[in-house]
């Protein structure tokens, strides 16, 4: 991804606060009961004492950690074969069938056979929310480019996040999705960049079903132990306003900034295609595109910052 350049930051007015009570149960015309859980209550729907299932970053410091000893992982590596064997194995191991979305990049250095993996945790509507982020790593020649944040964050992240929704009861139907080829080969300049989200949305867009997808949530680079997450102008406002709201009712406001920034990233085709986006990216982090980005400078503590804001934000972004 890419900071878009001369970018300012600029103190944003508070956005105005959103809450939500607990469990709202609704009946529909039909007699058939309607509900929406509330994520950081922990309330079980229907007024049951069992605790929603919670983010547990242990698991997911596990998964980066895991990623990371594969070591630089770029797009068509044997490396990044390993690193979709490992998120598959640890789905399959939770009941998950991961659905591989295969393609055939045009890279400056020619085709490079890549894959999108796909998790479906089907609702009671068709209707989709897609929870994202990038499972490659850039290639850096001559240098050991293992990306804790930038790679490794997100797409153990996700693993977790599948984990916990899985047992949670949702009206949307659930995607999770874990791009191949964010990374530019060569330079962040042309199509050479953001080849798996390009290639998901125009697969969506021949097969007609871009128009269900209400939103995308993207995760990038979550793991910096000294997390701040700033407004990606790029992203959607309401998904942005949603979230940013989640971060302060779960105490996150330290961490969720009111600031804000301009990033290209996964997000951007969705956009460009009328899809509603919103990027969650700490890009200040001195150690991007660096050898040191390295588990010394990642914290589970970041994993679950960003696990518990998401989590919470769901309910709200199902309402919408
Ligand atoms: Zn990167």
């Amino acid at each position: 991804m890419k900071i878009t350049p001369g970018v300012f930051l600029r103190v944003l007015k508070k956005g105005t606060r959103r809450y939500f009570a607990g469990a709202i149960l609704a009946v529909a015309a039909v007699g058939m009961p309607v509900w929406y859980w509330a994520a950081d209550q922990g309330a079980a729907p229907g007024g049951s004492a069992t605790p929603a299932p919670a983010f547990d970053s242990a698991r997911a410091f596990e998964h980066l950690k895991q990623l990371v000893a594969i070591g630089p992982r770029p797009a068509g590596s044997a490396a990044i074969r390993e690193a979709r064997a490992y998120i598959t194995r640890q789905l399959a191991s939770e009941g998950f069938t991961v659905e591989q979305q295969p393609f055939t990049a045009a890279s400056p250095y020619g085709a490079v056979e890549m894959v999108n993996l796909i998790v479906t945790l089907r609702g009671r509507r068709p209707e989709r929310l897609l929870i994202a982020g990038h499972y490659d790593t850039k290639l850096m020649p001559n240098q050991s480019f293992v990306g804790a944040s930038d790679g490794a964050s997100s797409a153990a992240a996700l693993i977790e996040l599948a984990r916990v929704l899985k047992q949670r009861p949702h009206e949307l139907t659930y995607e999770i999705v874990w791009f191949d080829g964010e990374e530019a080969f060569v330079d962040w300049t042309g199509l050479d960049h953001t080849y798996g989200s390009r290639y998901y949305v125009q697969a969506a867009t021949n097969a007609n079903a871009l128009s269900t997808i209400k939103a995308l949530i993207l995760l990038d680079m979550v793991g910096d132990r000294e997390l701040q997450i700033r407004r990606d102008r790029n992203s959607t406002a309401w998904l942005n306003d949603v979230i940013w709201a989640a971060a302060k009712r779960t105490g996150h406001g330290q961490t969720f900034l009111d600031l804000d920034t301009e990033i290209e990233d996964d997000h951007l085709p969705f956009i460009e295609a009328g899809v509603p986006a919103v990027d969650l990216i700490d890009l200040d982090y001195p150690q991007w595109h660096t050898p040191a980005d390295d588990l010394s400078h990642v914290s589970a503590q970041s994993l679950q910052i960003v696990g518990d804001v998401v989590l919470a934000a769901l309910p709200e972004i199902e309402r919408r």
